[in-house]
């Protein structure tokens, strides 16, 4: 993934979109459709997502594999660690690296929610153990992602919660330090978050020049969108929660259109930003696809990867006509 961002030319944006491996399978089967179709925006990767304690592991490596050999992306599988027996892990690793996949996103992850099992039981307590791990089983083999949280990540009940990512940045430096090669960032609304975040990371000598990739979530319905800024502990700005008042939150297709337009203007954002670092996106699809679509098609910035795509197929088009 570093390589292929290093390769871009100097102002060229890219996107890379995050699935994760349904449970049935006819899910599977309409994933890999839609994959085909999403493969042809140009993503420059994608993540699959990883199930917490290894709950997903077949279907995360399946899903993973298919989408590096049969659909030839670049592909990023997540790995959590906590509360996972390190032969899981290890069998994943080996799986990952027999099959071409080049790309982990190491994380610590969170306990299942039926066990009372707490964290740091099992041979890794914190995602910084994961990435020494597979820095030290697989050298430079794999280019290693980790999480970060522009608003601070968020551990324990309600209650107990202290979200400050100052308090998280001594141990974000220490995944870097042990072989993290690039950031992920959490969901966010508050793009001001961000780049409070992403000044807060450079400050640190070690972090000044990482590649950090702000994630976003589509607004796809105004009940989930609730719901994953609850989970993911995401505030949501007043002047943003006030384009969608009472009388549309149920209207799915308003709230879409209007979701649209509001994360267009959140990259702009992003990439408005005076000394922009940032080159890509990270989109969370929950596996749907047409806001991103829509979003990528009608993004300034992202529609220009969409241009190139269609170049580069049309390209391939016609030297195999000959
Ligand atoms: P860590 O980096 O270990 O941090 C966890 C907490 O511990 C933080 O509060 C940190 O400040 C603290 N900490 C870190 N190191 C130390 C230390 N050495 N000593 C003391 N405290 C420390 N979850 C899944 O189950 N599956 C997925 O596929 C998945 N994908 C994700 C993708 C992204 C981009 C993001 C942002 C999150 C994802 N998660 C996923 C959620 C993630 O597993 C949880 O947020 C988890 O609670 C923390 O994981 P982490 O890797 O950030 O942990």
């Amino acid at each position: 993934i570093t390589d292929k961002i290093a390769s871009l030319k100097k102002d060229e944006p890219f996107f890379s979109l995050e699935f994760f491996p349904p449970k049935t399978d006819s899910g599977m089967r309409n994933l890999y459709a839609r994959l085909g179709r999403m493969s042809l925006l140009g993503p420059l990767f994608v993540t699959v997502t990883w199930g917490a304690g290894g709950t997903t592991a077949e279907k995360t490596t399946d899903l993973a594999v298919t989408c590096q050999q049969d659909l030839g992306l670049t592909t990023c599988m997540h790995l959590t660690c906590t509360n996972t027996p390190k032969a899981v892990i290890d069998e994943a690793l080996n799986k990952a690296k027999a099959c071409g996949i080049r790309n982990i996103l190491a994380l610590r992850g969170d306990p299942a929610r039926d066990t009372s099992v707490s964290h740091g039981i099992g041979e890794f307590g914190h995602a910084v153990d994961l990435v020494s791990y597979i820095r030290a089983q697989y050298g430079d083999y794999f280019c290693i992602g980790v999480a970060g949280y522009p608003e601070g990540h968020a551990d324990g009940s309600l209650e107990e919660l202290q979200q400050d990512p100052k308090k998280d940045l001594p141990y974000l430096v220490e995944k870097v330090k042990a072989g993290a090669d690039f950031i992920i960032t959490q969901l966010f609304f508050d793009v001001s978050k961000f780049i409070e975040y992403e000044d807060l990371v450079r400050s640190q000598p070690e972090l000044e020049n990482i590649t950090i990739i702000p994630g976003l979530l589509p607004i796809n319905g105004y009940n989930i969108f609730q719901r994953a800024s609850k989970l993911s502990h995401a505030s949501i700005p007043k002047a943003l929660l006030d384009q969608f008042p009472p009388e549309i939150q149920n209207d799915d297709d308003t709230v879409k259109e209007i979701g649209v337009d509001v994360l267009v203007k959140m990259i702009d954002q992003i990439y408005e930003r005076k000394d922009n670092h940032i080159k890509g996106i990270h989109f969370y699809t929950l596996n749907l696809e047409k806001s991103i679509a829509h979003i990528i098609n009608k993004s300034k910035y992202l529609s220009k990867v969409v241009a190139k795509k269609e170049v580069e197929l049309e390209q391939e088009e016609s030297s195999s006509d000959e």
